[in-house]
């Protein structure tokens, strides 16, 4: 054996070695390491056989052995190539299909059938025994037609993977970069290898790919080392982040931006990759138009922030840490617009009557409780008006239900149009609404007498005909005794409402009683 071939079998033995370690070594440790790791586990085996079976056949001395080795490396040289592009795609997070998968594998599968059987039908290889000039280990071949279409296919899946691995480099973040350039080498050292042998530049009857795939190995060693290419959150996590529904902002220990999702570039369509490396307080700017207190941390957590586009975000921030070591910032924008939008409603459900859309009972209570306390506490006046429809049932007797329900919200709009924002105004129940105002009663007996009238000289036209009704109104004003209620107040409105009831309705009647009676 030559001192040429015996360095070329070192070579290949190295690849293989490196390849078979690289195997071992991510298998002993695949339960740390994502999914990714177990296609690479097979890819580092494939590589091994490929690299082995090159190795023996170089040291073959019979045209037997020769065979016999060329068949076995071929159980890697086949699926070698497709399955680097598979792990490579499996760490761009690209879905593979299981039809997919079966369609790419039936051509590797058969290109080793048709090496197998090669002697039956010369598909492969038309010619194949040893070189006459050299002899063994060296073999003169001539290609027959299978042999192109594998050439064709395993070209392609180191072109694609690679092509691959480019196309991903300006959306990769800097932390990735080596990852990627480690992959992109691995695949760019093959295919310049195998292209060199193809054209002929290199000396013929010797594959020269298996010499330099020791360099492709060294390669993954280092990026699975040094930049944990298994363990830090390859690219196929970028598929993960891209695909949750709250924007993600990712900041580096300086705040300077290094990465964001695809929902933040819906939230804000000002961000993009140029702003990377910049500092947050200026990308925040430049894509929300706000400024932000120098302390991002404590400034921005669970914070709500309406944007101009009218949608309203909850902010959360979250610290990266590594080994207690801080590695940046993670910004959470989660959309509460909707939330925002039914916790309003609720709240309108809560303290509006749904038939008039004016503040119920409750809303009532609580409002009048704090106006009634302000002004007893600054010896203000208070008078609340208490208003009853007259002979309402007739109404709902007369014209139904329905036609009772539109004169409710008739006389509450038009009460509402006489009523200043200073003066509570609200349905009590029924067909009574109520008024508190920080007034003394005669104020309030001609706003109640003012109501009267706009209600009885505004009759509703309704599809069952025109409906006229008159309003009764007691009013109270509370006295400034340390003793004196609401619901005193409210009891005495209700007095003063009996008696205009009594006296004939239509007409407004102010507490005058004995006020410890
Ligand atoms: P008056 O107050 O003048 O003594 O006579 P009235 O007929 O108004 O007396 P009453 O207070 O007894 O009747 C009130 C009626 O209002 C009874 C009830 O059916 C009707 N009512 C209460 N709430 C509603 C409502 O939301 N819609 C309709 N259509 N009717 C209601
Ligand atoms: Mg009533
Ligand atoms: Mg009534």
């Amino acid at each position: 054996m030559n001192a040429q071939l015996t360095a070329y079998i070192t070579l290949i033995c190295v690849s293989g070695v490196l390849n078979l370690y690289l195997c071992l070594y991510v298998f002993i440790k695949r339960h740390n390491y994502t999914n990714i790791a177990r296609f690479f586990i097979v890819y580092a085996l494939s590589i091994a056989i490929y690299c082995f079976g090159s190795a023996f056949c170089l040291m073959a001395t019979t045209f037997q052995q020769i065979k016999y080795w060329t068949i076995i490396l071929y159980i890697g040289l086949a699926f070698a190539p497709l399955l680097g592009l598979l792990f490579i795609m499996q760490y761009l997070g690209i879905h593979v299909s299981k039809k997919m998968y079966i369609a790419l594998f039936t051509i590797p599968f058969i290109s080793f059938i048709m090496v197998a059987t090669n002697d039956l039908h010369h598909f492969f290889y038309r010619e194949f025994k040893i070189d006459p000039i050299l002899g063994a280990p060296y073999v003169y071949e001539k290609i027959g037609i299978w042999y192109m279409i594998h050439g064709v296919f395993i070209f392609s899946c180191m072109f694609v993977a690679f092509l691959l691995a480019l196309s991903r480099w300006r959306e990769t973040a800097k932390v990735y970069r080596p990852q990627l350039i480690a992959l992109m080498f691995g695949q760019f050292i093959s295919i310049i290898t195998a292209f060199l042998y193809l054209i002929g530049v290199t000396p013929t009857g010797i594959d020269q790919v298996p010499m330099v795939l020791w360099v492709s190995s060294l390669l993954y060693l280092w990026a699975i080392n040094s930049s944990r290419m298994f363990t830090i959150t390859p690219i196929a996590k970028n598929a993960i982040f891209n695909s949750i529904n709250d924007g993600v902002i990712v900041l580096d220990e300086s705040y300077r931006l290094i990465e964001y999702n695809k929902a933040c570039k819906s939230m804000f369509p000002k961000i993009n990759r140029s702003m990377f490396g910049a500092d947050f307080e200026k990308v925040w700017f430049g894509i929300s138009g706000r400024k932000i207190p120098s302390n991002l941390e404590p400034a921005m957590v669970n914070q709500e922030i309406e944007l101009t586009t009218g949608r309203i975000y909850q902010v959360r921030t979250s610290l990266l840490q590594h080994q207690n070591d801080s590695k940046g910032l993670l910004i959470i924008f989660t959309d509460i617009t909707e939330l925002k939008r039914l916790q309003l409603e609720l709240e309108y459900q809560a303290y509006y009557d749904e038939l008039t859309q004016i503040f119920n009972r409750r809303a009532f209570f609580q409002k009048c409780e704090r106006l009634f306390h302000e002004a007893m506490k600054s010896s203000l006046p208070f008078t609340t008006i208490l208003i009853d429809i007259d002979y309402f049932k007739k109404v709902n007797d007369t014209y139904g239900h329905d036609v009772g329900d539109q004169v409710l919200k008739h006389v509450a709009q038009v009460c509402q149009m006489q009523v200043g924002k200073d003066i509570l105004f609200a349905r009590y129940g029924g067909e009574e609404f109520i008024l508190a105002l920080k007034h003394n009663a005669s104020v309030g007996e001609s706003l109640a007498n003012q109501l009267r009238q706009q209600v009885e000289s505004q009759p509703l036209t309704t599809s069952e005909g025109v409906v006229a009704v008159t309003l009764s109104s007691g009013v109270a004003e509370a006295v400034k005794q340390p003793g004196e209620t609401l619901n005193h107040l409210l009891n005495k409105a209700d007095k003063a409402l009996y008696v205009a009831k009594r006296e004939g309705r239509n007409q407004v009647c102010v507490y005058a009683g004995v006020e410890n009676g």
